[in-house]
């Protein structure tokens, strides 16, 4: 089979491989249909990432396909059936699955590989986030299941009402999906963004507003402009875009960082107003078997709603070009 695998940084190649066969727990699926993510954008350039097992490396997260081979004791699919699997699963057994829910698992197993014409699932993933495709989902758009997922744990982080005030830095697909999340349960959402397509593409997915790029030095200007809001979502990963959802936020309001800065990154808050206007910071990261569900669900009802993320289809010989050009979204032809 064709498969492209990671080397390092930048180096991506397109390899002849044999069809992985399942060992006991696990199932083979034919991939069906892939997407390119920022997230494989950002590991191409720096050629390593904190959830990336030793190089060389099966490459690509977002994957949905047919069941073609099935490991021993596995009981939950047949071979023909649709699929979607979820780029990780917990191990629902560690401390922090235990006290925290399965979204802080101390040992999330990943995998790696919807750029190949076959995925091998193993048994972790295939008892815990092997989600059976709805026959009214659309293939193209399964793929788009894990990271709408994230953003779908996300908002169930946010405290929002029906009438809150709701500013997502960065347009990019997680910030449309976080919109479109948000506007559905009455928020009213301002997407921040640089990019004039990015902001027309907001409009679409819920915002009732945008406004360029937000960083410390424009925080005034919003402010005079629209005032303070309920709640700031960061979804770029720039320390200073950190710095500005906290200086943007109203008195007693949220901030939600769901942006990944670059490792090492350090970002210097203001006390007084964490202290004085008692805001509420937290941190979101990935999903977990919930969210993951759901975000197949929400797929499966208005999926076409989230046509407008999917960029003009890539080969998979020409992904690394299209990953080093931007980190658009893209479905790649396998
Ligand atoms: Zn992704
Ligand atoms: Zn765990």
């Amino acid at each position: 089979m064709r498969a492209l695998v990671l080397y390092g940084p930048g180096d991506l190649r397109l390899e002849e491989r044999d069809i992985p066969e399942p060992a006991s727990g696990e199932v083979v699926i034919r991939v069906d249909a892939a997407a390119t993510c920022a997230t494989d954008a950002k590991i191409l350039r720096v050629g390593a990432h904190p959830a990336l097992g030793p190089l060389p490396s099966p490459f690509g997260h977002e994957a949905a396909g047919t069941v073609v081979a099935i490991g021993s004791g596995v009981e939950s699919v047949i071979e023909g059936q649709r699929v979607v699997p979820a780029n990780s699963a917990p191990c629902g057994t560690c401390a922090a699955c235990t006290r925290e829910g399965p979204g802080q698992c101390e040992d999330l197993e990943f995998l790696w590989g919807a750029f190949a014409e076959y995925l091998r699932v193993p048994r972790r993933i295939v008892e815990r986030n092997l989600v059976a495709m709805p026959d009214r989902l659309e293939v193209t758009l399964a793929p788009l299941a894990e990271p709408l997922a994230c953003a779908v744990r996300a908002v169930g982080q946010c405290r929002i009402s029906a009438s809150s005030r709701v500013v997502i830095i960065g347009g990019g697909a997680q910030g449309a999906m976080l919109s479109a999340l948000l506007a559905e349960r009455g928020a009213e959402v301002t997407v921040a963004d640089p990019h004039p397509e990015r902001r027309e593409r907001a409009l679409l997915f819920g915002a009732a507003s945008t406004t360029g790029r937000l960083d410390t030095s424009s925080v005034g200007d919003f402010h005079r402009r629209w005032g303070q809001p309920d709640l700031v979502i960061e979804a770029v990963g720039r320390p200073d875009a950190w710095q500005a959802a906290v200086t943007l936020v109203r008195p007693g309001g949220q901030v939600l960082f769901y942006g990944g800065c670059a490792p090492e990154s350090v970002v210097e808050l203001p006390t007084t107003r964490l202290h004085y206007d008692e805001l509420t910071l937290r941190g979101t990261f990935h999903h977990d078997p919930e969210s993951f569900r759901a975000a197949v669900r929400v797929l499966a009802n208005e999926g076409e709603r989230f046509l407008p993320l999917l960029g003009a289809p890539v080969a998979l010989e020409d992904v690394a070009e299209a990953l080093r050009r931007n980190g658009a979204k893209r479905p790649v032809i396998i």
